[in-house]
């Protein structure tokens, strides 16, 4: 059997093809398929929006197709930016601001220390079957402080802020493999090839 991922993020397609290869042939990303849509993103919750990008995908291809959604939840803020990781600070994307919005917004609300600065990533992924129309669906969390200041170059997105329980590093400080075992994303993946 055939999938296709229903993104093009070359970091998303390397570690989902490592877990789910031993199940597909073949997992296709948008561009091999020669795809190029922008789908809108409306639903309320990470598994939504993960659905409406795979059965989009379905529908353009009749593959069994993968896709995720994820961000993170900061306890202070009262779970934001959550769905809203990405467009934080506002259209288009863009981590730097996202991150100073993230300090300015623990700042106004006096959460300074660590123990008011909970937070934790979430990633929701599934794959959807356009032939059963049925899907499968596997969620991963990452635990973890937000810092006052960045802390190392890798990673992106929320990553030099992002003080992860398991290693007492920042997400930025770790390589992508190191990251890779604590990560939200590789805990769904997992728990999704568990059930596949
Ligand atoms: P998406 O799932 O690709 O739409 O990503 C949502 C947003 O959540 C990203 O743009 C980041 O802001 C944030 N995010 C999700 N996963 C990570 C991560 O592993 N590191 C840092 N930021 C992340």
């Amino acid at each position: 059997m055939e999938a296709i991922l229903a993104s093009n993020n070359k970091h998303k397609l390397i570690e989902i093809r490592k877990y789910l290869s031993g199940k597909f042939q073949n997992i296709y990303s948008l561009k091999d398929k020669n795809i190029n849509i922008e789908i809108v993103e409306d639903g309320d919750s990470f598994l939504a929006n993960a659905l409406i990008k795979a059965k989009t995908i379905a529908k353009l291809t009749n593959l069994p197709t993968i896709a995720d959604d994820s961000g993170i939840c900061v306890d202070a803020l009262d779970g934001a930016p959550g769905i809203y990781s990405a467009r934080f600070a506002g259209e288009p994307c863009n981590d730097e601001l996202n991150n100073q919005k993230l300090l300015k917004e623990l700042e106004n609300k006096n959460a300074m220390d660590a123990s008011q600065r909970k937070a934790h990533y979430v990633a929701a992924i599934v794959i959807y079957f356009p032939d059963t129309d049925t899907y499968k669906y596997a969620e991963g969390k990452t635990y973890g402080t937000i810092l006052k200041e960045y802390r190392g170059s890798n990673g992106f997105g929320y990553d030099p802020l992002f003080l992860s329980d398991d290693l007492n590093k920042t997400l930025a400080e770790v390589d992508l493999e190191e990251k890779n075992k604590v990560s939200h994303r590789a805990r769904a993946l997992e728990s999704l090839l568990k059930q596949l």
